[in-house]
């Protein structure tokens, strides 16, 4: 995200001076004191007994439990994927600049937006990296990183703990609590830390936790939506996780308070009244699930619905094909030029990690599986060198459409670089926590000491089930790119507990066999069907997931008009009401796109032809797409030539877009007929995903 445009100072009249409010200790008390009473259960109770439960869990209990970093390991595809990572941005990006080279040692820093004394823009962006590197090197056991980022972490650690109680992470600067800015980059170190506590058990990590947190302030900010100020509200997560590892009351207390601030509880009842604005949408994900972080600790169902009625808003008026908003760094609505900021894919998952872990629909599972097979792929080069600050459904050339007027973060926004846009590093910092944050949530615990298949792809998770028994379970599968997912069950001994698989939302026939023999049971009301048996060594479990090419229909709309003095660089027609019609194709959890063919990520095949309307049959059951399949590569490197491929029915047309005019006002009549051939969008880096239509495919209804 681009701080400037709040950054006291930095960039001129644009910046806004974050917003810190005040209350003091004797307002809130009576707050408090009108909460429910959820007492957290306390070490040796119940919980004792459930495998991956906290030694104190709130009242109200999440749906599932997360297994440490490292208990998935990615396979197949994935892994490769992850390997590429390894080799290229998150192993190396603390060579490629000061950034990351030099964030969080409380030293002066050369680069843009750092202050004197080692904060300011760095410790954001590093931070960002540091957190997503770690949790890769646990994911790909992988020592040689883990032991780099341990000599940024552990100093950091080894600070807190040798200076006065009361230090925050920041612990160069004693005395001093992080405000704003500095209090936002702080919750993003905390939560690294949580993952370093996560997937080492060292001690030491967690008392610099404790001692942070039990003295942090309550007033960290507020979580309005609609503008750019950043919160240290976002601490919330660290700290709570920190709670549930220790105990500390204090820390409890402090989560509460600040969530229980007039402004925030303010804003919070108003969400479920459609008091949402479309404000930056890094913040915007952030923000919105925080009360359902805090929801299982303050039992107030309003929390949870609060967060709920915000994703819906969102996913009604901003939602891309690709699975996440829209952020050119504000929301700004749907279009097939609209662009996406990296560090939103990376909020985005971090958000609904949260809402499935708590609340335990499925529906989460489809969300993050969309966002990452497809949003999570498209901003990075096919060998992890290069990056973009942002993506567009659509992007027909890298010094252009999408980005024929760009404003923020600057002309570099829609270009591949080995620092994204090198004057803002946020997004190349954020990027790396994508595929470990994925492959951490692939399985989770279950309360009655089960494993649930939370998010689909090649992996192997090895974790305790029933009363302890140590168990792995191997997924062998290429999907999303086949429909098959084989599951071997190796417990170290016969063990009976629950396996809950996940029926992705968009399949409607699924067919799961356990050792051959066909399962019928209907998934529950969280859409898991559990297998509830006693395993032994060599089980294996089938699950078939047809999928069917799958239109999604819509219109672009208008820039929102609330944003018009952020966007002022954009065309005035740009903020008038428009419906314009439009379809893209989905199959599975992928989303398809028309490639345009290039030669490195900047530099499209100009000759390629990408002027073409879709032209389905809505009579017919398969729209009169149809379905190409080749083996895997031998390596995944998100290829052109990809392994599945759809065809479909299409009209060239004389098609201009500009980026006022995306696309035509209403549906093109077909002139010339053509069969195109699509491609998963995350395998292309020039494309078409927001298609114009012919009268046929948009069938009776007016535009
Ligand atoms: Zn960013």
């Amino acid at each position: 995200m681009n701080v400037s445009r709040r950054f006291p100072g930095l960039l001129g009249p644009q910046s806004e001076v974050v917003k810190v409010i005040r209350i003091s200790a004797l307002v809130v008390a009576p707050l408090l004191a009108a909460l429910p009473v959820w007492a957290a259960s306390h070490p040796g109770s119940e919980q004792a007994n459930i495998n991956y439960a906290r030694p104190c869990e709130p009242g109200v209990k999440p749906a599932f439990l997360p297994l440490p970093p490292g208990a998935v390991d990615p396979a197949g595809w994935l892994r490769d994927w992850a390997q590429s990572a390894r080799e290229g941005i998150t192993g190396h990006l603390d060579e490629w600049h000061p950034t990351f080279a030099d964030g969080w040692k409380g030293v002066p820093i050369a680069a843009a937006g750092a202050k004197p004394d080692g904060t300011g823009w760095p410790l954001e962006q590093s931070a960002y990296w540091l957190d997503g590197a770690l949790r890769l090197g646990f994911v790909l056991h992988d020592e040689p990183l883990l032991k780099k980022i341990r000599a940024r972490l552990d100093p950091v650690v080894e600070g807190v703990n040798k200076a006065a109680f009361g230090a925050s992470f920041i612990y160069w600067k004693p005395g001093s609590k992080p405000e704003g800015f500095d209090s936002w980059a702080h919750s993003q170190m905390g939560r690294a830390l949580v993952a370093l506590y996560q997937g080492t058990g060292d001690k030491s990590v967690l008392d610099a936790l404790v001692k942070v947190y039990a003295d942090y302030p309550t007033n960290m900010g507020g979580i309005a939506l609609g503008g750019g100020g950043v919160s240290g509200l976002c601490n919330l997560d660290p700290m709570l996780e920190t709670y549930s590892y220790s105990g500390d009351r204090r820390i409890l207390d402090r989560a509460l308070q600040a969530i229980a601030m007039p402004d925030v509880a303010n804003d919070l009842k108003a969400w479920p009244e459609g008091g949402l604005a479309p404000g930056h949408m890094v913040i915007f994900y952030e923000n919105i699930r925080l009360p359902a972080v805090v929801y299982p600790w303050s039992g107030d169902a309003r929390h949870l619905q609060a967060a709920l009625s915000a994703f819906k808003w969102l996913d009604q008026h901003h939602l891309l094909p690709y699975g996440v908003a829209s952020g050119e760094e504000f929301a700004s609505g749907i279009g097939a030029f609209r662009k996406t900021e990296t560090c939103d894919v990376t909020a985005m998952l971090l958000a609904a990690s949260w809402m499935y872990r708590i609340q335990g629909g499925g529906d989460w599972g489809d969300r993050m599986e969309r966002a990452f097979f497809n949003a999570g792929a498209a901003p990075v080069a096919r060998d992890f060198q290069t990056m973009c600050y942002y993506q567009s459904p659509n992007r027909l050339r890298s010094d252009a459409l999408p980005c024929e007027q760009p404003n923020c973060p600057g002309p570099e926004g829609s270009r591949f670089h080995p620092l994204g846009c090198p004057s803002v590093l946020c997004c190349v910092g954020a990027l790396n926590r994508i595929i470990p944050h994925y492959v951490i949530h692939m399985w989770m615990g279950t309360r009655d000491n089960g494993l649930a298949a939370t998010l689909y792809g090649p992996s192997t998770v090895s974790a305790l089930v029933g009363p302890g028994v140590p168990v792995k379970v191997t997924a062998t599968t290429d999907y999303p790119f086949d429909e098959t997912i084989r599951l071997k069950v190796e417990p170290a001994k016969a063990a009976a507990f629950p396996l809950y698989l996940r029926i992705p939302g968009w399949c409607q026939a699924p067919r799961i066999t356990v050792n051959g023999t066909r399962i019928k049971l209907a998934p529950d009301h969280r859409g898991f069907v559990k297998l509830d048996r006693k395993w032994v060594k060599g089980d294996g479990v089938e699950l078939y997931f047809p999928m069917k090419p799958e239109l999604l229909r819509g219109h672009e709309t208008e820039f929102p008009s609330a944003n018009r003095n952020y966007f002022g660089f954009e065309p005035a027609s740009l903020f008038q009401p428009r419906r314009l019609p439009c379809l893209s194709v989905l199959y599975g959890p992928l989303l398809f796109a028309l490639p345009i063919p290039d030669a490195d990520p900047n530099t499209p095949n100009r000759e390629a032809k990408w002027q073409y309307a879709l032209d389905t049959a809505p009579e017919l059951r398969n729209s009169g797409i149809t379905v190409a399949r080749q083996p895997m590569p031998a390596h995944w490197n998100w290829p052109l030539n990809a392994p599945l491929q759809l065809n479909a029915p299409a009209q060239a047309f004389d098609w201009q877009p500009t980026d006022a005019q995306a696309l035509p006002d209403k549906p093109v009549a077909a002139t010339a007929p053509a069969t195109i051939q699509l491609v998963p969008y995350g395998c292309t880096r020039f494309r078409i995903s927001i298609f114009p239509v012919t009268t046929r495919a948009w069938g009776s209804d007016s535009p």
